[in-house]
């Protein structure tokens, strides 16, 4: 029993979504093997090749893989399949735009944003944005499976996998890389921060909602914001964090002017802290809250910022 995981990099670095992947991949019982897809990638395959647990990094190097065209990377994950009993990617955009046409072309069921390996055969997955959880067992040859990063921890360095290189597939010629816009910012990255400091309809405007990043720049955190926020135009789309949005899972999560609703819980529950800052005491974002102020924001955060120092 063997797993293989396509791992998500730049080529120049391995995304820590791959980290978690592999983690879940250990719990599925047997070996983990890593695929990277990619182009000069060496640097991301060796931070693959140090992460404990894992066996071996199988390398298919080309031009068609440089920028992680789906098209490309699904033929060469299917190229490798047969040898494999699961076959593993993150939930994020890189995944979900990859595993279907895996499991589409291996005629077996997709098992989708796993939170939990039960068994080999046996998996848990969050569903009516996280208020049930199912678990589902699979009868497939083949367990094609999303992991949501944020259940399982990152692996121990450590590992001294063995790098293969496999013969790559061809160009597909279905799809072509025209450009791409990269957001930068010194702050972490959304799904990576340890602290978020996230707004809602709360905040009122753009202009308003700048009252946050002296909060998080003290914090060194992300900012977020729920769907009313980025519908209203406040902040740019991927801020978003909800059923439609990231799934993040830091050490501390501040909702600011954010009320609550499933959608937007079904993407921060599980942080391990959270702090609602609402003027209404009966907002639902204080059922899950560990600690609330009720209060106008536009005065508690600047006297949150104040004692901070
Ligand atoms: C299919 C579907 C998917 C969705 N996906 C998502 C998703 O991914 N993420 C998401 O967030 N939402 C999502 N939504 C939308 C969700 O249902 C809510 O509409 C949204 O989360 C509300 O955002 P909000 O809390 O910012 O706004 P509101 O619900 O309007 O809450 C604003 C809060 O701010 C408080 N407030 C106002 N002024 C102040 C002040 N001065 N000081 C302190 N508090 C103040 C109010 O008391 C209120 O609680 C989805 C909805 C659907 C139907």
């Amino acid at each position: 029993m063997t797993a293989l995981v396509i791992a998500e990099h730049d080529n120049a670095s391995l995304k820590g979504s791959t980290l978690h992947t592999i983690t879940a991949a250990a719990q599925c019982g047997g070996d983990v093997h890593v695929l990277i897809a990619g182009h000069n990638a060496d640097a991301a395959v060796q931070a693959v090749a140090k992460t404990a647990g894992v066996t071996k990094v199988l390398v298919a190097d080309g031009a068609q893989f440089a920028d992680g065209l789906a098209e490309n990377v699904a033929a060469q994950a299917l190229a490798l399949a047969a040898g494999y009993s699961h076959i593993l990617a993150p939930a994020t955009a890189f995944g979900k735009n990859i595993l279907p046409r895996v499991a589409a072309k291996l005629d077996v069921a997709q098992i989708s944003e796993i939170t939990k390996v039960v068994s080999a055969d046996t998996f848990e997955r969050p569903f009516y944005a996280g208020n049930a959880i199912a678990t589902v067992q699979s009868s497939d040859a083949t367990k094609v499976i999303t992991v949501r990063t944020t259940a399982f921890d990152l692996p121990a360095d450590g590992g001294s996998a063995a790098v293969e290189n496999v013969s790559a597939v061809a160009e597909s010629g279905k799809s072509s890389f025209v450009s791409r816009e990269i957001a930068t910012s010194a702050r972490p990255e959304l799904t990576a921060a340890k602290v978020v400091v996230s707004g809602g309809r709360g905040l009122g405007s753009e202009e308003s909602f700048k009252i946050l990043e002296p909060l998080a720049d003290k914090l060194g955190a992300a900012m977020g914001a729920s769907r009313a926020a980025v519908d209203a135009g406040y902040v740019p789309n991927d801020w978003q964090v909800g059923q439609t949005g990231k799934v993040v899972a830091p050490d501390l999560y501040i909702a600011v002017g954010i009320s609550g609703a499933i959608q937007h819980l079904a993407g921060m529950k599980d942080s391990k802290v959270i702090v609602a800052i609402n003027k209404d005491a009966e907002a639902p974002i204080f059922s899950v809250a560990d600690y609330g102020i009720v209060g106008d924001l536009f005065e508690v955060v600047p006297a949150l910022v104040k004692e901070l120092g």
